[in-house]
């Protein structure tokens, strides 16, 4: 290493001087190592693609070319993904490098010192983070105590601070519930004055429903999915879809080539074999039933009703539940550190039979040690 001339700033001092206050404050995004684990704490899809399609892949793969940059309009893909997944006629998407991407654009197109972004709490955590890292304010309104949506305190806490975008997890992530049809439609005609609700459908292959037909229907209404939870969270690979005239404004804080040309090869492979995905999103809808109610009939443990690949629990002593699993090589999200709604919480993703079993087995366990 160069030595430093005497004026030369030490690190310390650059962080000081250079990286805001804010981001100081920050932890690192913290993913625990997973090796060797009944890995259930991402909401993973665990059923890989038929082994006969794997070669189909690759060879689409090989063909593509790594020495070119992506043609950045993604007129293919953009169409294929239209056509397939219920983009409504005349609507187009914009991709992203998974949703967390589109979220960050959004704030990015938003942002002007003093404007507000709010959703419920709990949900999804980069909604407040990519606010606040693009300088926008950032408004928290609680669930009620069952994590159903409180109508009363969204409409008020809208009227009060007039938030640029509004975000509903549909259905919640970390909650795994769906909120009710009709008080989404509602905050979205009370947003429509000034602001945008964007309703993020990550979880939607597990729901049953969606609110992408519902777009022609509001200028203010942005629907955004990704392939993340459908069982393709490698290739990341989100889109959004809204009014044509605000998705071009969007376009403009995209960064041009986003989308690389494995995750594009690969996104336009799946899409043509789209049933078998839909088939393991049923498989994982039944397994959640049953794993619902083995969880339900289980002494001092609580089960929240979930639209999603996921179950929310609540347990006499997370702390120690988490530790017992983690000792039993079994990895779920402690909740309970999440939020003060949360306490006690458990999550647990949906798996295989073999993977429900051994985290149930484990779970009663150390059930049984409190
Ligand atoms: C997982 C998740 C995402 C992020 O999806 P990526 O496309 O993997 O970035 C977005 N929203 C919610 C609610 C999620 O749970």
């Amino acid at each position: 290493m160069n030595k430093s001339p005497a004026e030369a700033a030490s690190c310390e001092e650059l962080i000081a001087g250079v990286i805001r206050p804010l981001v100081r404050g920050w932890q690192a995004y913290h993913v625990p190592p997973a090796e060797g684990m009944v890995k259930l704490d991402a909401m993973e899809n665990p059923h890989t693609l038929p082994p006969e399609l794997h070669a189909q892949l690759a060879r689409r793969l090989a063909a593509a070319e790594l020495n070119r940059y992506p043609v950045p309009s993604y007129t293919r893909l953009k169409q294929e993904i239209c056509a397939r997944l219920g983009v409504p006629e005349g609507y187009d998407v914009l991709l992203g490098n998974g949703s967390d991407e589109l979220i960050a654009i959004l704030s990015a197109a938003c942002a002007v010192p003093g404007r507000k972004v709010l959703a419920p709490e709990p949900s999804f955590v980069m909604y407040q983070v990519s606010a606040l890292s693009a300088g926008l304010e950032y408004v928290g309104v609680p669930l009620r105590a069952d994590l159903t949506l409180d109508l009363p305190a969204m409409l008020a806490a809208m009227a009060q601070h007039r938030p640029a975008i509004t975000y509903l997890s549909y259905p919640n992530n970390p909650t795994g519930t769906l909120f009710a049809r009709a008080d989404v439609l509602r905050i979205v005609e009370a947003a429509a004055p000034y602001g945008l609700v964007v309703v993020d459908e990550a979880y939607q292959p597990f729901a049953g429903t969606s609110l992408m037909p519902a777009l022609p229907q509001f200028n203010n209404l942005v629907l955004m999915r990704t392939v993340s939870k459908l069982g393709l969270a490698g290739i990341r690979l989100g889109y959004m879809s809204a009014a044509p005239a605000l998705l071009r404004e969007f376009d403009k804080v995209r960064p041009p080539y986003n989308i690389n040309v494995l995750t594009e090869a690969a996104a336009l492979f799946v899409l043509e074999h789209l049933d078998v995905l839909e088939g393991q999103a049923a498989r994982l809808r039944e397994a959640r039933t049953v794993l619902a109610a083995s969880l339900a009939a289980l002494d001092g443990v609580e089960v929240f009703p979930s639209a999603a690949n996921f179950v929310l629990i609540r347990v006499p002593d997370a702390e120690k539940v988490f530790a017992a699993l983690l000792a039993r090589k079994v990895l779920v999200k402690n909740a309970g550190r999440m939020h003060a709604l949360l306490r006690n919480c458990l999550r647990i993703t949906v798996s295989t039979e073999e993977e429900n079993a051994a985290f149930l087995a484990a779970l009663q366990a150390a059930l049984a040690e409190l």
